[in-house]
């Protein structure tokens, strides 16, 4: 068997020692003579991991006991209507920040169901290289909440410092940075992942929503994405996807075994010092659109001289262990998702590779 490193923008590389537990837990889950795939999701073996879950995913966060954590099915994408269909109504009104493709479809929902706002946007000429500063910031102080985008998966930049919107709950969509580093939740009034990238295989969104937004949500919609359904039953209203719930539990684990975020921020910001200074130093031959200071730390997207060279790039790294270096289709290049189970050793490798790539080929 051999493992390449992965450099997957998601669903992307998981923890070797997750895997390797699942595969040799996969016939007997925690003593109950069935795999966890056979276990009812109301056996108290079921019931134990699902709560020791949420309980692990509150200590990493820091959430306080005012969060509620859902566990739901539908993606990151079916929060893009879920917020705006609880929230939105009948004379209010919600601020959207626009930093690239995902907060985009966030908008595009949310006009839907009632009246929004772009409260600042990044975009020029259908691209967005930066996050915007506070001061380019045009927020509604009587907005329900302000949307925003953590981490720009496909344009690799991520906000570094959160917007102050003067007390208007901001709400996160944190696919591709959650646990990553260390964030105060306060001014968040909901956060939400899909798991495959920093948590687990797809399959499993989590959401963290505040009780005061709770609250405010519509009892009228529609059972399943009526918010009040799952925090009411603690997210098994109906089947929970009980496999990835286990493997999300797996990978809390790990990240709490490696320090937590605050450990794990330490060596993202050393993979991307690593990595920026390999773009930085390369005399031009590598080159990130990204302004500097709203670089992504889990997504570095670069530009070789010609598409050419980074097609060669690409199959060059791909036979030489480097799995996912193609930049999204909807914007080309070169992007290497370097999430929190991608460790520092991977990212040298690769910087390795960039090295001997850009003296044979400059
Ligand atoms: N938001 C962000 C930031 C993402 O990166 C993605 C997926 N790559 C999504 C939303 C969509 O997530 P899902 O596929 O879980 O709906």
């Amino acid at each position: 068997m051999a493992r390449v490193h992965n450099f997957y923008a998601g669903p992307a590389a998981l923890p070797l020692e997750v895997l390797e537990e699942t595969r040799d837990e996969l016939l007997e889950f925690r003593g109950s003579g069935v795999s966890v795939m056979e276990t009812s999701h109301r056996s108290k073996e079921f019931d134990a991991l699902h709560n020791e879950t949420i309980g692990l995913f509150k200590e990493l966060m820091g959430l306080g006991d005012n969060f509620k954590v859902l566990l739901l099915q539908g993606g990151a994408s079916l929060q893009f209507a879920m917020v705006p269909m609880n929230l939105l109504g009948e004379g209010k009104s919600a601020d959207y920040i626009q930093t690239g493709s995902w907060s985009k479809k966030a908008l595009k929902e949310a006009k839907l169901f009632g009246t929004v706002r772009v409260a600042g946007t990044t975009e020029k000429d259908g691209v967005f290289r930066s996050i915007p500063k506070q001061e380019e910031l045009d927020l509604d102080p009587n907005a329900v909440y302000c949307h925003l985008t953590s981490n720009n998966t496909i344009f690799g930049t991520q906000w570094r410092q959160f917007p102050d919107t003067g007390g208007v709950p901001l709400v996160a969509d944190m696919s591709s940075d959650i646990l990553s580093r260390a964030v105060d939740p306060a001014p968040f009034g909901i956060i939400y992942a899909g798991a495959q990238k920093n948590l687990g295989p797809s399959g499993v969104t989590v959401v963290a929503i505040r009780d005061d937004l709770l609250e405010k949500c519509s009892k009228d919609t529609t059972t399943m994405l009526n918010y009040h359904t799952h925090a009411d039953k603690n997210s098994l209203f109906n089947t929970p996807p009980c496999l990835a719930i286990y493997i999300l539990h797996k990978v809390l684990n790990w990240t709490k075994k490696q320090g937590g975020v605050a450990s794990l921020e330490k060596i993202n910001d050393a993979k991307a010092k690593l990595i920026y200074g390999a773009i930085d130093g390369s005399n031009g031959f590598y080159n990130c659109p990204v302004e500097k200071d709203s670089r992504s730390y889990m997504n570095v997207v670069f530009r070789l001289p010609t598409e050419e060279l980074e097609k060669k790039f690409a199959g060059e790294g791909l036979a030489a262990g480097f799995l996912g270096l193609k930049g999204h289709r909807s914007v080309g290049g070169i992007r290497v998702s370097m999430y929190n189970a991608n460790g520092l050793e991977s990212v040298k490798d690769v910087v390795g590779f960039m090295k001997d790539f850009a003296a044979q080929n400059s």
